[in-house]
């Protein structure tokens, strides 16, 4: 019997791309993620700020209340922070998540910080509300399906050398464990460009948004590794379609304990969500949260 003439069966629709569920051919209608009151890959584009690693108390305080200023709809931070050299600052492991936390009920921003070990998948889910999949674990496939059944959105990074179709593949094994809360961030990739830490792909974007119903945000930080460069490609990446950007900001970059080249100061930051406003505006979209920091620029 042929499977439309099956008893329940209403319609039957053939996925030619390799990766099914994630595609837009599976779902027309973008998928939007609700967290808080914010939904992601809806009209409002959202900005995820804030420093690379949770250094202490005081120096995540100082930037959590910046980036709230400036707009931004979810603190980002890392308490576990996958380095290069072992002799890296490599994050404040569970006191990071801790500070984390304090920060959110200070705020009332929503966090967002990695995981990269299945053995921390059931702690940092305490703590954060959306988990971020680094750059370097995009194809741990073990890690995928843990994350994928903690319930929680998922961030999921491009790997530096991976291709797209790799990318949505990866995206693919969240959604089949059933969680369908998968949000894309293009990081750049390696090429053999030198001037930038990473080649920043963002036709990325509007591919992704062709071949995939899931959102898809921006990190022009980890993406070009210089903040100067960090505006420019965040206005390019609203114009090209992008739901959001992830932006590290730091209050004093150049002590900053891990990426402070790429880091802006929140008076760069507060530029930089002006012009993003401007562009997002021109594209039909907005930013969620206006602020009074925002229109004094
Ligand atoms: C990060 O977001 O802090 C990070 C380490 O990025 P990536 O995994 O893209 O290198
Ligand atoms: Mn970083």
């Amino acid at each position: 019997m042929s499977l439309e003439a099956r008893c329940g069966v209403e319609k039957v629709v053939q996925i030619l791309s390799p990766f099914k569920l994630v595609s837009r051919e599976y779902r027309q209608d973008n998928t939007i993620i609700q967290v808080g009151n914010q939904s992601i890959g809806g009209k409002e584009v959202h900005l995820f700020a804030g420093p690379c690693a949770v250094e202490s108390r005081s120096q995540l305080m100082e930037i959590a209340f910046a980036v709230k200023e400036g707009g931004a709809s979810f603190l980002r931070g890392g308490a576990y922070k996958p380095r290069t050299s072992p002799y890296s600052f490599r994050g404040l492991a569970e006191e990071g998540l801790e500070l984390l936390a304090e920060a959110s009920a200070a705020t009332g921003l929503p966090i967002v910080t990695e995981v990269m070990d299945t053995r921390l998948v059931p702690l940092v889910s305490r703590y954060a509300d959306i988990l971020q999949i680094g750059a370097r674990n995009m194809q741990n496939f073990p890690l995928l399906e843990e994350v994928a059944t903690s319930g929680k959105p998922i961030l999921l990074k491009r790997g530096p050398g991976a291709t797209i179709e790799e990318w949505l593949m990866a995206a693919e094994y969240i959604v089949l464990q059933g969680n369908d809360q998968v949000i894309l961030c293009e990081r750049g990739i390696k090429t053999f460009e030198t001037q930038t830490r990473n080649t920043l792909d963002l036709s990325a974007v509007p591919i992704v948004k062709h071949l995939s119903h899931l959102p898809v945000i921006v990190d022009p930080s980890h993406g070009t590794g210089k903040w100067w460069l960090v505006p420019p490609m965040s206005r390019a990446a609203i114009a090209v379609g992008a739901d959001g950007l992830l932006i590290e900001v730091h209050h004093s970059p150049a002590e900053a304990l891990s990426d402070g080249e790429q880091s802006l100061t929140p008076e760069n930051y507060y530029k930089l969500v002006k012009e993003v406003q401007e562009v997002a505006l021109s594209v039909g979209r907005s930013l969620p949260n206006p602020t009074e920091k925002r229109i004094q620029v």
